[in-house]
């Protein structure tokens, strides 16, 4: 007995042809158990399900290559606000501690933001996701338990770090570095990933996440490459986020942090680089020499792109262009709110188009191809991010029918340029329908949303008894009108006659 097949009809599929993507106009594809049949014009075999698709688009499912899975409570905060001496870095502004205070998250529910950001990302057609090290609170295990629930493949493993940031009794911000605590999370992860890698038929696969390459010390990246390969595992980790972080290693090392980096051996065809936004050439790191290019690409560790967090602090990656043209692999990233890919790939094109004042920079086809087969690639998934006999049945049907979308001369272009991640109809991941006429399949959107909510009004509301000096949540971060004062009513004696 042949395992149940499902075939998808559809006014464009984009199928890979084994080198390249290609668009089949008026299209098929079909899929049984976990694998891709068949990709083509037509299908003259059996199906025991038909989905009809006929002003939709079939892409890969979308492969994310930096996430925080989450609600993006501070990242919600930080927009048109924060600190100025924080040279723009966003995170810096609410996730350090003060002495003797609670956590920015401390009523946060975590496992309702888990299930919130999962959620949006298959709502928006991820069926890939690299998870950056959070969910420590239980050395990962409720990530591993809704990773199983949601059908999402993810890689992940709880964060590995020697340091963490504090603000003293004046607010400012000071970095701590702890050999012993980078050893005790390396461990951790090392034995999440001995627990759990390939687990949820194989949905769920360890990675080594150093948080910042800023706060690993070179005996950590070292430990951690090592680990990694005896595991097979890829690593990931956040660089060149900070301006701040350049200065420091410059500073401290004459190195920049790609430098540092490929002095320690960490680089490597199996390691993804979050942001590498200030690298050597950035205009905002006052270092014009950018040789840090020619070592990542050289070394073929691939670059997570997520445009939009950088952009709301006023910085740009300069350009994904100039870094696809030294030969850097690149994939997409859903770095902060909302966990929208096709979001993502569209300030991916238009930043680089005003980066190099150049309109034929960063086309549909760059952007799409790094949020698909770039996300492979960092993976080292050849049965990702492609329709394709033999490959994952992972997939994304999008409506481009409706006014969003309006006359489609290119549906790529469309896609990009055009819709939103809420034009994703149908999400497919492992041939597991996730996601149908925009609807969860496994989960209950509005239950979903309701615990998002509560938990974000339990943190913000505790927000004095975060802050260094105890300001409330507005006085830190204005809102953008103030609120409405009703007007007193008249006194009896004005309307007298
Ligand atoms: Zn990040």
């Amino acid at each position: 007995m042949s395992a149940r097949t499902t075939l998808i009809k559809a006014r464009w599929v984009v199928g890979f042809d084994g080198r390249e993507h290609r668009l089949i106009e008026n299209g098929c594809v079909v899929y049984a158990a976990d694998k891709i049949l068949h990709v083509g014009k037509a299908w003259d075999g059996e199906a025991s399900e038909t989905i009809v698709a006929p002003e939709h688009l079939v892409i890969p499912g979308l492969i994310s290559t930096h996430a925080h899975i989450g609600a993006g409570l501070g990242d919600r905060l930080i927009v048109d606000a924060g600190r100025r001496d924080l040279l723009r870095s966003g995170f810096l502004n609410y996730e350090p501690r003060s002495e003797g205070r609670a956590s920015f998250g401390e009523n946060e529910d975590k496992e309702a933001s888990i299930r919130f950001g999962m959620a949006s990302l298959i709502r928006h057609g991820v069926t890939t996701v690299v998870e950056m090290g959070g969910a420590v609170f239980d050395k990962g295990r409720t990530m591993a338990r809704l990773i199983g629930e949601s059908g999402l493949r993810v890689y992940y493993a709880p964060m590995i770090t020697a340091g963490d940031y504090r603000f003293g009794s004046r607010g400012e911000l000071e970095r701590i570095l702890d050999e012993r605590e980078g050893d005790r999370t390396l461990d951790e992860a090392c034995a999440f990933a001995d627990e759990f890698h390939a687990n949820h038929d194989g949905r769920l696969q360890a990675i080594l996440v150093i948080n910042e390459a800023y706060n690993a010390t070179p005996r950590l990246m070292r430990r951690t490459k090592e680990e990694a390969r005896r595991r097979g595992l890829g690593i990931t980790l956040h660089i060149g986020e900070q301006v701040w972080e350049f200065h420091h290693a410059l500073r401290n090392t004459g190195k920049t942090p790609v430098a540092i980096l490929e002095a320690e051996g960490l680089l490597g065809p199996e390691v993804i680089l979050g942001h590498c936004r200030f690298t050597g050439g950035n205009s905002m790191t006052a270092y014009p020499y950018d040789d840090d290019l020619d070592i990542v690409a050289s070394s073929g560790a691939s670059v997570a792109h997520a445009p939009l967090a950088g952009t709301r602090r006023g910085g740009a990656l300069e350009s994904f262009d100039r870094y696809r043209k030294r030969g850097i692999k690149m994939s997409i990233g859903t770095d902060t709110y909302p966990l929208d890919i096709i979001s993502e790939m569209r300030w991916a094109s238009i930043i680089c188009k005003i980066e190099d004042a150049n309109h034929e920079a960063a086309p549909a086809s760059a952007v799409f191809n790094a949020a698909t087969l770039g996300g492979a690639g960092a993976l080292r998934r050849p049965d990702l991010g492609r329709l394709q006999p033999g490959a994952k049945a992972d997939i994304a049907i999008v409506d481009l029918g409706g006014l969003r979308a309006g006359p489609v001369r290119d549906p790529i272009r469309s896609l990009v340029h055009a819709a939103t991640g809420e034009c994703v109809d149908t999400v497919i991941v492992d041939g597991r329908t996730l996601l149908r006429h925009r609807k969860l399949t496994l989960w209950d959107e509005k239950e979903i949303l309701c615990a998002a909510r509560r938990s974000a009004k339990a943190v913000w509301d505790a927000f004095p008894s975060y802050h260094w000096s105890g300001q409330s949540i507005d006085q830190v971060f204005p809102p953008s009108f103030p609120e409405w004062i009703e007007p007193a009513p008249p006194m009896a004696s004005d309307n007298a006659p």
